[in-house]
């Protein structure tokens, strides 16, 4: 039998980590678990875990340092945990080198599918991501820049284009605001929101069936956007498809 990726929990309440502990060992995650920042660092660099946990509200030092500390010598994925109130500290985690955030209370399923993604960027090169991305009825070839909607081949500006294989190379991941302003329009306009709000629209005018209601360029409200990486669900987007679980560790 395979041994399961270890995962670092850094998070002080206790309930959270029983919690964490029955669904990463349901899953066939191996975890370990630290309370304080500091422990947590002091884990990391010992254990060289496969993934991180961390909590924003540590009795000891802040998310933000946690994951700047981990950074200077770790490029392992790490998953923030948030509560609503913590908005602001998300974004600068995320700022500074974590993947992605769950904002408290989050499910099993939510959990796990994050995890997924997380692992499959840090298992692929650290090139700029697949030649061919499709999900749903959308087909993004970065090669030779092409992008079909459908049976459409839709055109996009250059800028569109770097925008959309920004997301692309991320896919699944949440990316800040500052993140997707400095990747396209370079680290002068990283303030610069609106670029981002107009070109957005358009990419969704151009790309999403209903883009009031897009399926794919997800907004994440305060922290930036998300192309969706698994297929969504044509309703509802609480049930997992069928074996989703199994697949893919
Ligand atoms: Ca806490």
């Amino acid at each position: 039998m395979t041994v399961g990726p270890l995962v670092l929990v850094i998070e002080d309440e206790l309930q959270i980590r029983r919690f964490l502990r029955t669904a990463l060992t349901t899953a066939s995650f191996r975890m370990i678990e630290a309370a304080t920042g500091n422990d947590g660092i002091a884990l990391a660099a010992r254990q060289q875990p496969d993934l991180v946990v961390l909590d924003l509200g540590l009795p000891d030092i802040d998310g933000e340092h946690v994951v700047a500390r981990i950074r200077e010598w770790s490029a392992v994925p790490i998953i923030v945990l948030s509560a609503r109130i913590q908005e602001s500290d998300k974004v600068s985690a995320l700022d500074a080198g974590a993947d992605d955030y769950l904002t408290k209370p989050f499910g099993v399923k939510e959990l796990l599918a994050r995890l997924r993604v997380a692992l499959r960027h840090a298992t692929s090169t650290s090139s700029a991501g697949p030649g061919l991305f499709t999900v749903g009825d959308l087909r993004i070839d970065i090669v030779h820049r092409r992008v079909h909607a459908g049976e459409r081949e839709v055109h996009l500006t250059p800028k569109e284009f770097k925008l959309v294989a920004t997301l692309v190379a991320h896919a699944g991941k949440v990316l800040t605001h500052r993140q997707l302003l400095k990747a396209v329009w370079g680290p002068a306009h990283v303030e610069e929101s609106h670029y981002l709000r107009i070109y957005m629209a358009q990419l969704r005018h151009k790309l999403e069936r209903d883009p009031t209601r897009p399926r794919y360029f997800l907004t994440e409200a305060g922290v930036g956007y998300r192309l969706v990486y698994e297929s969504p669900t044509p309703s509802s987007t609480q049930d997992a498809p069928a074996g989703d679980a199994a697949t893919e560790t």
